[in-house]
Formats: structure tokens, sequence, C-alpha cells
């Protein structure tokens, strides 16, 4: 079952209603905004605001394709907060939308599977008009739920309906270049400060900027790669801005999620949470802060551990927001992190000492980076724009990993692993960049 509804509020709050169409997904041409329904909701609400008539005809809707047996359904709104609300990568703030989008969960978990997406106001038309007939004409609505789908379809297709009567819906940018995500605003960002900085660049294009939803759409999607027992990458294909993976680190005490990546969707957070959700998500250094308030969001406000000192580069911070001092933390019983400064002043490299079979892991992000021969390992102020990093800074990065034992470290992209001697490979290849600095 294809729906697709809307609600309308004259007024925030104001008179309200809800409308929606179901169109079955099997009949041909049932993308087209003007299908015939197979049912129509066409409800006044009273006075309510804007979004409570947005979840309720969300909830309303799914509750008629529930009773007509449908098994999967496709939820097609031009309200983004909806749309962001239900996939789990915003959260609802407000009781009573807590309510309603409870129930709207709990009417979905009875489909056998479902998505939700936006399409903008031009494509809900239908819903739109069955909305505003409702407040204009409440017995007509009410025949209309009787309605044939093809008595329904003439209400809209003589193009009465008014569409402009929706505030513009806020949206959490994303930066095209780095794929860092932006707190919700009606425009995008001016500029992203963490490309403008001399370690990154703005793309050649010039500043560019993309959406959650826009990502989907685009084809984006994730998948989760065991690295070895424990340890699982999530990575997104085709590659979005840097093209790095993030690490699922799996412990007895919960896992971590070490580094992220900008696209979350339902598929992921399902997959996730079958591996036992996230317990704490830790971060490298800014280039990888990415979506990880949606990340947060989606797994209970887990907290975000960033070193204090990047915290002017928090460019979203969301609850689970933790800015920690000092050299190490360890997060969970065997899951410590390392301030190696370096790339950024606060970057930080991760130690899980259950990994490899009990012999201990690094996870590094970019602070420490592993080479194309996989012996080795590097260090840079700025990858993309080949800047070296200061003697002394690298000396540091030895000196403060000395206590710990591993074997084997991750860096950013897939395969980017050193295989043995860990701390070999670290000293080998601070001797060598030294010696040829
Ligand atoms: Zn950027
Ligand atoms: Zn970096």
């Amino acid at each position: 079952m294809l729906i697709r509804a809307d609600g309308a509020a004259r007024g925030n709050p104001g008179p309200a209603s809800a409308g929606a169409v179901l169109i079955d997904a099997d009949q041909p041409g049932a993308n087209d905004p003007a299908a015939p329904p197979v049912a129509v909701i066409a409800q006044p609400l009273g006075i309510r605001t804007n979004n409570y008539a947005e979840w309720t005809a969300v909830v309303l809707a799914l509750e008629r394709a529930a009773e007509m047996g449908a098994v999967e359904v496709e939820l097609v709104l031009d309200s983004k907060l909806v749309v962001e609300q239900l996939m789990g990568r915003w959260r609802v703030k407000e009781p009573t939308l807590i309510r309603l989008h409870r129930q709207a969960l709990s009417t979905l978990s009875r489909f056998t599977r479902w998505t939700a997406r936006h399409e903008g106001r031009a494509s809900n038309v239908a819903a739109d008009a069955l909305a505003n007939l409702a407040l204009d004409d409440p017995a007509a609505a009410g025949r209309t739920e009787a309605a044939s789908g093809r008595e329904v379809q003439a209400l809209w297709s003589k193009g009465g309906s008014d569409p402009g009567t929706t505030d513009p819906e806020p949206e959490a940018w994303i930066c095209a270049t780095c794929g860092v995500q932006y707190p919700l605003s009606l425009e995008p960002p001016v500029a992203c400060p963490i490309c403008e900085d001399d370690r990154q660049y703005v793309g050649w294009d010039g500043q560019r900027w993309t959406t959650m939803a826009q990502l989907v759409a685009a084809g984006h999607r994730n998948h989760l790669t065991e690295e070895e027992p424990g340890l699982v990458s999530i990575g997104t294909e085709p590659t979005f801005a840097i093209g790095q993976r993030a690490l699922l680190v799996r412990t007895p005490a919960g896992n971590v999620l070490w580094d992220c990546i900008t696209l979350l969707d339902p598929a992921t957070v399902a997959r996730v949470r079958e591996l036992g959700g996230i317990a704490a998500i830790a971060i490298s250094h800014p280039h990888f802060y990415d979506a990880m308030t949606s990340w947060s969001a989606a797994f209970g406000d887990c907290p975000v551990f960033i070193h204090a000192a990047d915290a002017e580069w928090v460019q979203y911070p969301g609850p689970g927001l933790r800015l920690w001092e000092g050299d190490s933390k360890e997060i969970l019983p065997g899951v410590t992190l390392i301030n190696t400064g370096g790339h950024f002043p606060g970057s930080t490299v991760l130690h899980w000492a259950g990994g490899a079979g009990g012999r201990g892991v690094l996870l590094t992000g970019d602070s420490i980076t592993v080479v194309q021969d996989r012996h080795w390992v590097s260090f840079m102020y700025s990858f993309p724009n080949l800047i070296p990093l200061a003697d002394a800074q690298v000396r540091r990065i030895v000196e403060v990993l000395r206590p710990f034992r591993y074997e084997r470290i991750y860096s950013l992209w897939e395969g980017r692993v050193t295989s043995t001697d860990g701390p070999g490979a670290l000293q080998r290849s601070a001797e060598r960049y030294l010696s040829h600095r």
C-alpha cells in the first residue's frame, strides 16, 4: 500500500485536519501522484498544531491500511520532520507528538515491511486537497471517505487545491564534501567551517549541501562487514564525502561506534540493533563528526565522546555530547580513548583490549593513518593538502601510546589495517618519518 498523507492547520494552532490517499502499490502507475486510491482519509481534528495534524494523518492512514490487510506500506509525506522522526533520525520531543509517534510505530510493526520518504508538496496534492476539504466542508469530506477512488480523484484532478498553507520545513543540512551535518535550519548554513579550515578543502564546485533524504534517494546504502570477531565496519556505497567507514566495537558491556558516517537509514538502525545497538559513540576528530548527533538520537541519545580540545569544531551538539579531558579515558571496560593530538589538538585513538583475540587493537581514524604499504603508518597535519606534522607532535603520539598493548591498527578506510606488530609499525614509521624531515 502506498500512502500519501498530509495534515493541515490554518494557524498554528488553528482549525486542523488530516488527509490521506491509500493506493494499491501493485497497480500500474501507482507512483503517479494522481493514481486513483483504494481508500481516503479526510478528517477534521479541531484546533491543533500543524505537526499534530501531520502526525494524525499518518496514524489514521496506517490504521486504515492495517484494517484493509496491507502487508507492506510505503509512506510518502511532504513533512520532512515527520519522515525524519519516523525513521528515527530526529527525536520527537513534544509529549503529544511522542504519543502519536508511538502509535504510528506500533501500527507499523504490524506490517512485514515499511518505508517512509519525503516528497515535495506538488506530489501530495491529493492528500492536501482532502485535508482542505475536511476543513471547508466536513460533510462532503465524510461522503468522500465512503466514495470510490475515481470519484475522489475528481476532487483534486480539477486542480482546486491550495498547496501553500504549510510553513517550509527546517532541514539538517549536510556538507557534501566532508559529510558533516548541521542543526535544523530552513536555509543551508553559509559555509562549512570544517571544509574552510586548511586541513580540508571546499569542494571544486563550491560549497554544496545535501540532506539525508537526498542521499537515500540517490541510492546510497550502508553495508556491514565483520572485520574480526567483535569488530564490524559500517561503510556507505556508493561512497559519500571522504568515504571512510565507521567501526562498531562489540563488548560484553555494550557496543561502541568508533568514528561515524553520514548515512543513517532504517535498515542500518535495524542491523545495528540486531548487533546490540550502540552504548557510546567516540569520534577521532572533526572530519568524522558526520551525522553523529542523528546516530546518537537513533540509539537513545547515547553519549558521544569528543576530546574537549576539539570542542570549538562541534557543529551540531546533541544531548549525548560528552567532552572529555586529559590523556586517556576508559569509556567501557577495556575500551579506552587516548588523546594523541597531532592532526587536531583533540585527535583521539581508541584502544580495545579485547581485540585480536585479546592481544588488543588500536582504532586510529586518520590521527595515525595506515599507508598503502600496510606494514607502515604515517602522520599528517592535512592529508588532502599534504601538510606534514611537526616532529614534536609525532614523538608525542609514539610516547602517549607506549603503555598500550595491541596487535593491529585499523585506520579510516576499509583495508587500511596493519596485520601484526602494531607497536613495531608505529615505532618504525615514526623513525622513518623523522629521518626524512
Ligand atoms: Zn564540510
Ligand atoms: Zn582528518
